[in-house]
């Protein structure tokens, strides 16, 4: 049997990290991409630790170059089974009349148009390999507003409706897609929108005080990682063109 192996973004910190070492654990090779490179080999020599294999390496998923030569190196450490998308930018200020074009443009690059970027190299190995998938990170905002999150929320919009187009034209290649939405989780991109919005994390539910979520609580990374690495698994063959919500039961109050 070849060596499964996957990609992950945003690898170097928060869900991105947590997911690269549950997909290690799982068995996966993992190319750790991230623009902080020095985190994303961090990520590696974590996974290496700990008896796994995995390469750091710094990737701006806003470059096409840089797109094309991560998913030449994963295809290095073995059979390409899973590209997993996590890497993702929030920006400030954020709303249609404030945001710059670049920043809309940097975010639209980041969020959305990197899994074309890399999809369309990936595919090709993901199709040679008999199938496997591709995962895309969304978020609770996709369906809940908030305010000043007008590109953010747009973007994961479009994940979730890019995530069923990629099922359907890929079916036939055995190729999954699947869309994971968080809620809100305890990562440094969380901590710095609390501050950037003039919150405590008290604000927001990070002392447990149960004021945003159902399960009185926000998410660890590591609980959002063990459900993007079961559906970038072969365990959720029939998971498909769907998008996961994993908010704590955020949407349900
Ligand atoms: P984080 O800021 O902790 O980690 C994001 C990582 O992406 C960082 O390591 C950063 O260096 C990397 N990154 C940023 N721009 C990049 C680029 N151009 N190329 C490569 N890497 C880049 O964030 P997080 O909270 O772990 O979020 C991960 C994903 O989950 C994002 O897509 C985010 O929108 C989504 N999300 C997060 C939450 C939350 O509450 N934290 C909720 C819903 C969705």
């Amino acid at each position: 049997m070849a060596q499964r192996v996957s990609i992950v973004t945003g690898a170097a910190s928060g869900i991105g990290r947590a997911t690269a070492l549950a997909l290690a654990a799982q068995g996966d090779a993992v190319l750790v991409a991230d623009l902080d490179g020095a985190g994303a080999e961090r990520t590696a020599a974590e996974i290496t630790a700990a008896g796994g294999v995995a390469v750091g390496r710094a990737v701006n998923v806003a470059s096409a170059e840089d797109c094309e030569a991560a998913v030449g190196a994963a295809a290095s450490l073995g059979e390409l089974r899973a590209l997993v998308n996590v890497a993702g930018i929030a920006a400030d200020p954020d709303t249609v009349e404030s945001i710059s074009d670049a920043d809309l443009e940097r975010l639209w690059s980041v969020n959305v148009g990197a899994v074309f970027r890399l999809g369309r190299h990936a595919i090709p190995l993901l199709r040679a390999a008999g199938g496997g998938a591709i995962v895309t990170t969304s978020s609770v905002h996709a369906y809940a507003t908030m305010t000043g999150n007008a590109a953010y929320a747009a973007s994961k919009g479009a994940l979730v409706a890019l995530t069923r187009q990629l099922a359907l034209d890929l079916a036939p290649d055995g190729i999954r897609s699947v869309c994971v939405a968080p809620g809100s989780v305890d990562t440094p991109l969380t901590r710095r929108e609390l501050a950037r919005r003039g919150l405590s994390a008290a604000d927001a539910g990070f002392d447990d005080s149960g004021s945003t979520t159902a399960i009185g609580r926000v998410a660890r990374p590591e609980e959002i990682a063990a459900v993007i690495a079961w559906v970038a698994g072969d365990a959720a063959s029939v998971v498909n063109g769907t998008t996961v919500v994993a908010d704590a039961g955020l949407l349900a109050r």
